[in-house]
């Protein structure tokens, strides 16, 4: 019925691609040898190192998140080699199961589906490993299935308090561009990030951000495969090297439009905006939990995605909420992925191209299903998301410019 109109996907990723990103696209192929292209491409480094708060190198692969996440462990992790895990949510499982399947030996320290990862338990681990089997240390920065943020500058401290020499890799797919991230001010030495999500470009190329540590532990590897070694793809002398093949010409437009956006905006800005988009919608769901079942999932607000906001009900609410909002209003929420039960859950995608009035109106959609569908809920949720966005926006307007 109120499905016409535009539709709204309010998933984690694919995040809603702004106009200017489609249109940066469509065009016809440009040419792949020289000119425009290899300018282009050039320039899009620097973006990247400034968006992942890093000096060191910066790679782009034809590749999705599970891509980059191979990426990275081929170039430092092989055959029976030791790595120690830190799971918030099936992210985390995924990206272990991933060094797994290259043959290295995985340690993992499960932190259940609702809190972050504990520094304590890393130290105690590291300090364990006495012979120092352990490579690496994967930690998922927000992890998309639980909505769980974990403090990586503390694992970092976890990790030098040991006195261990481990690797620090650190998932950023939902968070770049979404959570505060400082890769070298917080000690880490691999970061891994995809198109679709903060970054607001269609799926397709994933990031690999190194330092020299990282590098030097790439040095060290028996064999390293050649399809995401790294090392060419770092070294500007050849441009087809970038990419081992054909550049992904149109997501590298898209993408340097979406940079130029950020930059625009500026990166503290579009921090701040998700910050206060998240707390408006933690509000309202405080609301609607205050007389039903609705809970975040996630206790600790500090414990939580500015990206991503993973929400129970009771068994087949989530879904049926969905469907409503999706058949009813045009709007897609996220599903509860890898949750028992899944029908219970379901996300909210609050990350990248993101305003005001579409959060209002994704917060009313649920109000309205909550309703039709006779869920139990407080009321008032919509003015308490109100009240947070009209206190982080305040009132110095410029009338004349109406
Ligand atoms: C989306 C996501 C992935 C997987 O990315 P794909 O592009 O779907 O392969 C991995 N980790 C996190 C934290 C994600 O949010």
């Amino acid at each position: 019925m109120f499905a016409n109109g535009p539709a709204y996907l309010a998933i984690p990723g694919p995040s809603v691609m702004p106009d200017r990103v489609l249109r940066a696209m469509h065009r016809a192929a440009p040419n792949i040898y020289t000119g425009e292209l290899h300018d282009l491409t050039h320039g899009l480094f620097p973006d990247l190192k400034a968006v992942a708060k890093t000096e060191h190198n910066a790679t782009i692969y034809i590749a999705n998140g599970h891509g980059v996440w191979e990426a990275a462990l081929s170039n430092v992790v092989g055959e029976g080699d030791t790595v120690l895990v830190l799971i918030t949510g099936r992210f985390g499982e995924g990206w272990g199961e991933m060094a797994a399947g290259l043959g290295a030996t995985i340690e993992t320290i499960n932190f259940g589906d609702s809190a972050a990862v504990d520094p304590a338990q890393v130290e105690a681990a590291l300090r364990a490993d006495t012979e120092g089997r352990i490579k690496a240390v994967l930690t998922v920065f927000v992890d998309t299935s639980t909505g769980v943020r974990t403090d990586v500058k503390a694992v970092r401290a976890a990790i030098d308090a040991a006195g261990h020499d481990a690797l620090l890799m650190c998932d950023c797919i939902a968070s770049l561009g979404c959570d505060r991230f400082y890769m070298d001010d917080w000690g880490v030495d691999i970061t891994v990030a995809a198109s679709q999500k903060g970054l607001m470009t269609p799926p397709g190329i994933g990031f690999v951000w190194y330092n020299d540590k990282a590098d030097r532990v790439r040095g060290g590897m028996t064999r390293v495969s050649n399809y995401w070694d790294w090392r060419p793809r770092t070294d500007a002398t050849h441009y087809f090297k970038f990419f081992n093949g054909t550049a992904p010409t149109h997501h590298l437009y898209g993408l340097r439009e979406a940079l130029d956006m950020i930059a625009e905006e500026g990166l503290d800005a579009v921090w701040a905006r998700h910050e206060n988009i998240a707390q408006a919608i933690w509000e309202a769901i405080d609301v609607w939990g205050s007389d039903g079942p609705m809970q975040i999932n996630v206790p600790d607000p500090e414990q939580r995605s500015r990206a991503v906001t993973s929400v129970r009900l009771e068994e087949g609410q989530g879904n049926q909420l969905r469907a409503w909002c999706e058949q009813k209003m045009g709007v897609t929420l996220g599903l509860g992925l890898g949750r028992d039960p899944a029908s219970a859950y379901f996300r909210f995608g609050h990350m990248g191209h993101l305003s005001g009035h579409m959060v209002m109106g994704v917060l009313g959609t649920v109000d309205a299903g909550l309703k039709a569908l006779n869920i139990p809920h407080g009321s008032g949720a919509l003015e308490a998301a109100s009240a947070v966005l009209a206190r982080a926006a305040g009132a110095d307007i410029d009338v004349a410019k109406v």
